[in-house]
């Protein structure tokens, strides 16, 4: 029977940096994967299996193959990957199968006194996170951030700018960036996985399994609120699934729609000065044009959040919004939330015509395309252009 193998974890450190690796061997290939981190980071004792059994568990749920690990796996996180299939066969049943999980007897847990009280949040500092970070009760004390995931691993001056905007959100928060990069996303597209749709939380889980040493809770930034929660990469359900009994991992935000959650932060000094949403993956700057840019300007418009804005265009183009075409259902219900804001706060009539003209530009449009023959079913872009946890 043909299998997904899961090789030991390797490290090697490299003066600061180090790399944490192991290779997924299917369909008679071997394919490396890795993420690459400081060398600060502590090595896990126990149970390496957890930092990449959720990746592979993709691949092996795709390919229909039994997934064997060589490194033991926390016994809470095996079975909880039991519920996980469960709830990604039934939701993509044409997708996925449900397949055996097998490695090594889970070990004790050794969790490291250094990550007593630690937390960390999967952080790119768009509408989602930066909620997560200004309303969670307490600040995390890490904010993770990887390249490769909706920065291209090959953008290195783009990189350099998110990570200087990171640190400044950092200094004002009182908390620190943990900078990472993957082939992770690469490897789940590859074989045709789904990023916005289907893994993407499973990957960034795994940075929360590979910094357990430093923290015993790690935060995913909600996309969806509970009333609207669609079958989805990173869902109320699953995500918490996700931990071990050495890492809680905690859906946040899910009570908020994004517009509420704009509506929630608008006045924040951060937003006003490093809230990053946009689209295009060649600039840390918001373009000010693509759909993701226009709704967020919107809302913030609506808010009288926009005029001082240092980060978007200080007016908001209509005819742009015209332009914009549809993608997914789930856009339709974005746009009707920032509507509902707009009527709250009193906005002029032109902001609630321009949202009902492109509401019926959309439906119009989405009748006329299957959502199989979509590009993406991911309301944040195509497969090569999706944000991590802003969708
Ligand atoms: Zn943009």
């Amino acid at each position: 029977m043909p299998k997904v193998t899961v090789a030991r974890v390797a490290r090697a450190n490299k003066r600061d940096e180090a790399t944490t690796s192991t290779v997924f061997t299917f369909g008679g290939t071997d394919t490396p994967a890795w993420i690459k981190h400081s060398s600060t980071i502590p090595e896990l004792k126990t149970n390496r299996g957890d930092i990449f059994v959720l990746p592979a568990l993709f691949l092996a749920m795709r390919r229909g193959e039994d997934l064997e690990l060589s490194d033991a796996v926390s016994a809470e996180l095996i079975d909880n990957i039991d519920t996980v299939q469960d709830i990604y066969v039934t939701w993509f049943p044409e997708v996925f199968t449900k397949v055996t999980v097998s490695a090594p007897a889970s070990q004790r847990n050794r969790a490291l006194r250094s990550a007593r009280g630690g937390s960390g949040m999967a952080f790119t500092g768009g509408i989602d996170s930066m909620f997560s970070l200004i309303t969670s009760r307490t600040t995390p004390t890490a904010l993770v951030n990887s390249t490769g995931l909706d920065l291209d691993l090959a953008r290195d001056a783009v990189a350099r700018e998110t990570r200087a905007r990171l640190g400044r959100i950092a200094a004002v928060t009182g908390t620190s960036v943990v900078p990472l990069s993957t082939n992770l996303r690469k490897i789940v597209l590859a074989n045709d996985i789904r990023w916005g749709e289907h893994s993407f939380a499973a990957v960034i889980a795994s940075f929360g399994h590979l910094l357990a040493g430093t923290m015993d809770t790690f935060v995913i930034p909600a996309s969806h609120s509970y009333l609207t929660a669609i079958p989805w990469g990173s869902n109320p359900l699953v995500d918490p699934l996700y931990g071990s009994d050495r890492l809680r991992v905690v859906h946040h935000g899910a009570a908020f729609n994004r517009a509420r959650k704009t509506e929630a932060i608008a006045h924040h000094e951060l937003t006003r000065t490093e809230m990053r949403v946009c689209l295009k993956i060649t600039t840390d700057e918001n373009c000010g044009e693509c759909r993701k840019c226009l709704r967020t300007m919107l809302a913030l418009d609506v808010m009288g959040a926009l005029s001082n804005s240092e980060r978007f265009p200080q007016t908001l183009d209509f005819a742009l919004l015209k332009k914009l075409p549809a993608h997914h259902p789930q856009e339709i219900t974005m746009m009707h939330d920032v509507r509902e804001l707009a009527v709250e706060h009193g906005a002029a009539q032109r902001y609630l015509d321009a949202i009902d003209d492109l509401c019926i530009q959309w439906r119009n449009e989405l009748d006329g395309v299957s959502l199989e023959s979509a590009p993406d079913q991911d309301p944040g872009g195509t497969a090569s252009r999706i944000r991590a946890q802003d969708p």
